[in-house]
């Protein structure tokens, strides 16, 4: 078993278990649909007794979760529909996605595929490797899921070297958030057979917020990019963690310093259960362009929505694309 496995093993499933670190308040889900699931590290940097916490509010479940609302529903960005084979999704034209594993490094309680229904957890992808074979307008794979890190590294070094073969692929992106909650994960194994191959492959870390960023992961991004792999980054706008002027200013300049580039901010998708995350798109608006008067452009993410059944994610770029068209 790799360092980065057993560390995974010793993961807060359990609130008995939690309380053994932190406080809980009497505010708990009592059974939560969406299993608890933090990384030690992360329950560590939560302060105890702030059930206002910015990592508190990500992953612990709260009663909040039981609160359903209209026009909310199981699967906000119509995955379903773009379906091509049990684990890929084909939405954007030259670009598809692939849910490689439905097992994530942690649960984040607002998850917009929390509801997802993965397959059975299995090592085969040759319905994927076929379809991305004989579609030839497909430059690009997303490994997600789930988290593809939370594969093996002979498992995804099996599906990378499937994937490298095919002459019309040339890039291979990551969605991860491992780094954030294992950053034992980069691994000189793994980024070995990251290195190996043809096609150029980058990194998007899903970080909300500044306090999820320490030395150990910074030094997981400099591994990265010192092996030729770009990182960047996708963030959710939350409400409660993240949707203040001074909270994002703090976490895109911890993110550039420490070498990532931040790519989306993303408007929260509107999954079942996750209503008390939503901030409204206005307020984001307002507060990308407090983030324009302060800091460098390269610091400053796009601010998007998805929408189902569009043909790209919808930049919300001013007050009149709040009526969202596509670009
Ligand atoms: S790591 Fe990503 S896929 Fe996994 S629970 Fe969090 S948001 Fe969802």
């Amino acid at each position: 078993m790799e360092k980065w496995q057993s560390i995974y093993k010793n993961n807060i499933r359990s609130f008995e278990a939690l309380e053994k670190h932190i406080p809980l308040p009497n505010t708990l889900s009592p059974f939560p649909k969406f299993p608890l699931n933090i990384p030690l590290r992360i329950v560590d940097k939560i302060e105890r007794g702030n059930f206002q916490d910015p990592l508190f509010l990500q992953f612990v479940p709260l009663s909040s979760e039981l609160v359903a609302t209209p026009g909310f529903g199981p699967d906000p960005v119509g995955d379903t529909a773009s379906m091509k084979t049990p684990k890929l999704l084909h939405k954007y034209a030259k670009r598809a996605l692939l849910l490689v594993s439905s097992a994530c490094a942690m649960h984040c309680r607002y998850c917009f595929r929390q509801q997802f229904p993965y397959e059975k957890e299995v090592n085969s992808y040759d319905a994927e490797i076929e379809y991305l074979k004989n579609t030839p307008s497909i430059s690009e794979v997303i490994l997600s899921g789930g988290d593809p890190l939370s594969k093996s590294t002979p498992a995804l070094t099996a599906l990378i070297q499937k994937i490298s073969a095919i002459p019309h692929i040339d890039l291979i992106r990551f969605h991860t958030r491992f780094p954030i909650g294992i950053p034992e994960r980069i691994t000189d194994d793994l980024l070995s057979v990251l290195t190996s191959i043809r096609q150029q492959v980058i990194f998007v870390l899903h970080v909300n917020h500044a306090s999820e960023i320490d030395d150990d992961i910074k030094e997981s991004i400099q591994k990265l990019l010192r092996a030729g792999i770009p990182v960047l980054t996708q963030s959710v706008l939350l409400r409660g963690i993240n949707n203040t002027k001074n909270a994002l200013k703090e976490l895109m300049l911890t993110s550039v310093t420490s070498g990532m580039i931040p790519y989306y901010l993303h408007q929260h998708d509107r999954v079942q259960h996750t209503a008390h995350f939503e901030v409204d798109p206005e307020e984001g608006l307002g507060l990308i362009e407090a983030l324009r008067k302060e800091l460098p452009g390269y610091a400053i993410p796009r601010y998007v929505q998805e929408q189902a059944g569009h043909a790209s994610k919808t930049p919300l770029h001013s007050i009149e694309s709040l009526e969202p068209q596509e670009v």
